[in-house]
């Protein structure tokens, strides 16, 4: 098997050039173009050809390769199908939006979840990521934006620097599944990257121990709960994990930790639809009385309503609501105090949304 060089420390990657008869300065110049995310060796132009096609048939960079790359029409979406060691598949995308580039990060290969209007849980959960796994992601977005053009001296990366400069841990899989790595994950991303801790944000569906694992932790990052229904009735027909953390546990312990470090919580709420047997729309969780539970439970609190419209599962029987119907459930919400915004729909055309493409990928 290939060794990958992004996953030896200092030393070991030493010793390999060591052991190649290569100096000592070699490795050097290797992990600078690690560090940059380096997808091969043919770009590492300050290494001799032969070293470099030496160096391809032993070795690899990063722990991830590039399977497939999807550009959306607008060119501010690129999304990335994976490929791990052993072979899973994973998808990480990039989006260039006016207040920064931002990475969507998986944390796991499938999920374990089950959400009933979820790509990514379809083939169920093969196994967590590494720390470097998942590195990995935000220096393929990173290559993806700046290529081997050298990185100005730039504090918490910015746009117009053309750096990662924000992350959401809201890819494939479950991140308070995979908590310690994660949490080595965005260590790493703030100490190396310089990618500050609030523009970091993990999305989670509701696993308690692992909210307050986060609050022990300390950093001040933005949390995220896929909360998707105001009722425990109606969220455990569409999340099984509400079976096990009911949702006002989750809600108490996603709001001390948001309080604890001075940060607005996020709620997102898929509006989901379901078709009748006439083939008509009836609206799922998104009717007047569910809009105005929803405020109920959050009024008082510093949070904001993503309101997301669903992306399309073919296997899945919900169905997309009209836009009028979102914007009347978003008014109540305003009514009622509560911020809110409904989320624009990032590469619907490259499906975008939670493990589409690696299902896709996988049926073939
Ligand atoms: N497991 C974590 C993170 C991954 S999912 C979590 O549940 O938060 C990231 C977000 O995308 C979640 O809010 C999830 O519910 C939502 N999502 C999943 N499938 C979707 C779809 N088909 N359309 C729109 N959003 C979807």
């Amino acid at each position: 098997m290939k060794t990958i060089l992004f996953n030896l420390n200092d030393s070991e990657l030493e010793k390999f050039v060591t052991d190649m008869s290569l100096p000592r300065f070699r490795s050097k110049q290797i992990r600078e173009w690690l560090n940059r995310g380096a997808p091969n060796f043919n770009v590492m132009k300050n290494l001799p050809e032969d070293l470099r096609n030496k160096l391809n048939e032993c070795a690899e960079t990063l722990p991830v390769k590039i399977v497939k790359k999807l550009e959306s029409s607008d060119n501010q979406t690129t999304k990335f199908l994976l490929e791990l060691i052993d072979g899973e598949q994973i998808e990480c995308v990039l989006m260039r939006t006016t207040y920064g580039n931002s990475v969507c990060v998986s944390s796991q290969a499938g999920c374990a979840m089950g959400c009933k209007f979820c790509a990514s849980t379809l083939l169920g959960l093969k196994r967590n990521l590494t720390v470097n796994e998942m590195f990995a992601q935000i220096l393929v977005a990173q290559w993806e934006l700046r290529g081997d053009k050298l990185k100005d001296i730039h504090p918490n990366g910015d746009a117009n620097n053309g750096d990662v400069s924000h992350i959401v841990v809201m890819g494939t899989g479950e991140p308070l599944q995979n908590t310690e790595n994660v949490i080595g994950f965005l260590e790493r991303a703030n100490s190396e990257m310089n990618i500050s801790w609030r523009r970091i944000t993990v999305s989670t569906c509701g696993i308690v121990p692992g909210i307050k694992e986060l609050n022990k932790w300390g950093r001040p990052i933005n949390l995220a709960i896929s909360l998707h229904a105001p009722t425990d009735e109606l969220r455990s027909q569409i999340m099984p994990i509400n079976n096990k953390y009911k949702l006002q546990e989750v809600l108490d312990a996603a709001f001390t930790f948001s309080d604890t470090h001075n940060r607005q919580l996020m709620i997102e709420y898929i509006l989901l639809g379901k078709k009748d047997k006439n083939g008509d729309i009836e609206l799922y969780n998104a009717s007047n009385e569910y809009a105005e539970k929803l405020s109920d439970l959050l009024y008082g609190h510093n949070v904001m309503v993503n309101l997301i419209p669903w992306n399309t599962v073919d296997e899945r029987d919900f169905a997309s609501i009209s836009g009028n119907s979102v914007h009347r459930f978003q008014d109540i919400l305003i009514k009622k105090g509560i911020h809110t915004r409904i989320r624009r729909e990032r590469g619907a055309d490259i499906g975008s949304a939670c493990g589409q493409l690696r299902l896709k990928n996988a049926k073939k």
